[in-house]
């Protein structure tokens, strides 16, 4: 007995199912990122992220500042932490005010709702930021990802180069344990301890403000410039904001990081992209305006 009609359905579902198997588990690894543009085009492409940032090479701007808005709020509900066997995340639930954070002003013509929380880290024998600043590379980077409100979904912001914002936090190891973190922090370092094995998620059982991950950040300095996502598409759509100022994380909890495991059990270490071209890029700085001291008037009028 011969059925053309499912004979050609059976074939094409034969024929489907590696692709569908390799969107699910969207196949990467960190040992040859050189290798993503076979599968992933984009990653061989222009506009690619992460890049080295040098303040001397910098075209500082008198720019609006970023509006923050809603990042103080509560959230509505608890944030579940998951190891992806890439990184950990966790999708940023709305706030008590039924919509989630945004972030709008600088460079950027819309407002973006944020999305996704994310981290990279090195290894205990190295550091492992995305960026690199001022020729340093850091402990820890914390993406904090926002799709514009123009499009429904993150995978359709992919395809339009004004679709995606990243606000990037660097983080450098310190000794003593900094005493100022923000309940955000806490929850998610602590959290860690939870997501060893790939795929294990957990739900942090304290409601936190999306903002008290930046702590007591200056949110008014930043570097901002048009890259890409830094894992496979590598879409070429990110407007990039990296904080200037660098915040601290304890020796007690950086080891967390390096504790994970990836989908065949391996230490999920060392999980960023190296540098990529800045090409003929310009990166633009932003630096909050100070106002003087009483006292610094002073001497100015007297000079
Ligand atoms: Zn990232």
């Amino acid at each position: 007995m011969h059925f053309p009609a499912f004979d050609d359905f059976y074939q094409r579902i034969v024929f489907l199912l590696p692709f569908v198997a390799n969107f699910r588990s969207n196949e990467f690894d960190y040992k040859a990122p050189e290798r993503w543009q076979d599968k992933y085009p984009q990653c061989g492409g222009s506009d690619q992220s992460p890049i080295a940032i040098s303040r001397r090479k910098v075209i500082s701007l008198n720019l609006p500042p970023l509006v923050f808005g809603l990042y103080d709020e509560l959230f509505d509900d608890l944030v579940t932490m998951t190891n992806n066997g890439h990184t950990v995340e966790f999708k940023v639930p709305s706030t008590i005010y039924g919509v989630r954070p945004y972030v709008t002003g600088g460079l950027l013509q819309d407002c973006y709702d944020v999305e996704a929380v994310h981290f990279h880290w090195g290894s205990p024998q190295s550091k492992g930021s995305e960026h690199i600043l001022n020729g340093r590379r850091y402990d820890l980077e914390m993406h904090i990802v926002h799709r514009n409100t123009k499009y429904l979904t993150l995978d359709e912001a992919q395809n339009y180069s004004d679709g995606i914002t990243v606000l990037a936090v660097l983080f450098k190891i310190v000794r003593t344990s900094p005493t100022f973190y923000q309940p955000g922090l806490n929850e998610v370092f602590s959290s860690l301890l939870h997501l060893g094995n790939f795929n294990s998620s957990y739900t942090v059982q304290e409601r936190f403000t999306l903002g008290s991950l930046l702590g007591n950040l200056d949110r008014g300095n930043f570097f901002t410039y048009k890259g890409s996502l830094t894992t496979p598409p590598c879409s070429p759509v990110v407007q990039w904001h990296v904080f200037g100022e660098v915040l601290p994380i304890s020796h007690q909890e950086l080891p967390k990081f390096w504790q994970l495991r990836d989908a065949r059990g391996l230490p999920l270490q060392k999980n960023f992209r190296p540098l990529q071209s800045q090409e003929n890029r310009l990166i633009f700085y932003r630096q909050a305006f100070v106002p003087l001291q009483q006292e610094q008037l002073q001497e100015l009028i007297w000079l």
